[in-house]
């Protein structure tokens, strides 16, 4: 098989790591080139850059030369896949350019998560908005944010009990801000109640992954329920713990609740490809997990799907009051690993040329 060319931007933070990782050996895609700032052009990856992700830096990466973020040069690597990891301010214009030269833009920024015709995708949750991309060359489909990735997995097994209101809290680790991210001295032994923006990306995408998907006009429409979030920074390296209150439609008992986080499963479009958990949600009975130690890399240890999975716990019920805890991990069900499983979706349906 001919594997597709992809370009990775911002190579050398937190996320453009984790997909240098993750696109290891990758059935249908192989990296092209490698880009990050104007002052690293040039540069061998190795030594410009200070590799944090605890698997080992491939050789052939390592040596590779990085590039800047420029469409001409991104477009001569050969990539007909950009995999985008920059932060968002940098993200806009160029990831429309480079849709506009035919590439396939699949984003972790925040840029261009709400425009009507991207799909916020997570395939397990609304693989149908993929076909907004259908009879394109050049698109853009976008991932959520890492903490409402890891809220609508469970969200979405507990629609059937017609979901009225959402409350979440979120726990979130510093790998969450980027490298170097938080400073050390603001974060060890301490809570940062404050993560700008979070808390509003959370409500506005949530609403719009849960939202209805119309085929004929390609748009969605939000979901109607409200949710309100309180969002803090943790010193946890990776993984993100959430407290979650559901005020569903009628008073419901907790083993109907647990069954539904148990029976969930993939699509059958899903199911299968290379980056898919074979469980998107994994049910801890124990009373004290999740936690992160233990469950941020839920999934598949030593397969891709390592740390895909969404591990909840500790459901408690009161009438049609649902209470439960979830962990997710940030930089890969949240991030990376999340792009690519949304690129091999394009791919499956034969959408990536
Ligand atoms: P990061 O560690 O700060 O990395 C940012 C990357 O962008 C670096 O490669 C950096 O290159 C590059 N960059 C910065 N300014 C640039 C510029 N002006 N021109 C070209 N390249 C530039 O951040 P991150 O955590 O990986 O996050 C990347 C994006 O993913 C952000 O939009 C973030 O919101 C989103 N995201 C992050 C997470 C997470 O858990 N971390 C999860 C989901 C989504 P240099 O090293 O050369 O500066």
């Amino acid at each position: 098989m001919t594997k597709l060319k992809a370009a990775i931007l911002g190579a050398t933070g937190m996320v453009g790591q984790r997909f240098i990782e993750a696109l290891i050996d990758h059935p249908y895609f192989e990296v092209c080139a490698l880009a990050a700032s104007a002052g690293r052009g040039g540069t061998r990856y190795e030594e410009t850059n200070r590799w944090k992700m605890t698997t080992p830096l491939p050789k052939e990466i390592g040596d590779m030369r990085l590039i800047t973020i420029d469409v001409k040069d991104i477009k001569k690597s050969g990539a007909a896949i950009a995999f985008s990891a920059l932060p968002s301010d940098v993200a806009t214009y160029l990831e429309q350019d480079l849709a506009n030269e035919g590439i396939a833009v699949f984003s972790n920024t925040a840029s261009h998560r709400m425009d009507a015709d991207a799909p916020l995708l997570i395939p397990e949750v609304n693989p149908e908005t993929i076909d907004m991309i259908r009879g394109k060359k050049g698109f853009i489909v976008t991932n959520a944010n890492c903490s409402t990735t890891g809220l609508v997995l469970p969200l979405k097994a507990l629609v059937p009990l017609s979901i009225r209101r959402v409350f979440v809290a979120t726990y979130q680790a510093v790998s969450g801000a980027g490298y170097p991210g938080v400073p050390s001295l603001d974060i060890l032994g301490n809570i940062i109640p404050h993560i700008g923006g979070e808390e509003d990306k959370m409500r506005r995408e949530t609403k719009k992954i849960l939202g209805t998907y119309d085929p004929s006009s390609k748009r969605v429409e939000d979901v109607s329920f409200e949710l309100h979030a309180t969002c803090v920074r943790i010193p946890a390296i990776d993984g993100h713990f959430e407290a979650v209150e559901v005020e569903v439609e009628k008073p419901v008992g907790e083993e109907e609740v647990i069954s539904l986080f148990e029976r969930f499963e993939s699509p059958d479009i899903v199911r299968g490809l290379p980056t898919a958990p074979e469980k998107p949600i994994i049910y801890r009975h124990e009373p004290d997990r999740p936690q992160h130690r233990y469950d941020v890399n839920a999934g598949e240890p030593c397969k891709r799907a390592w740390g895909m999975a969404v591990s909840v716990g500790r459901v408690r019920v009161i009438e049609n009051w649902v209470r439960f805890v979830l962990i997710s991990h940030n930089t890969r069900r949240g991030a990376a690993p999340g792009s690519i499983l949304n690129a091999e979706l394009a791919y499956s349906k034969g959408y990536l040329k």
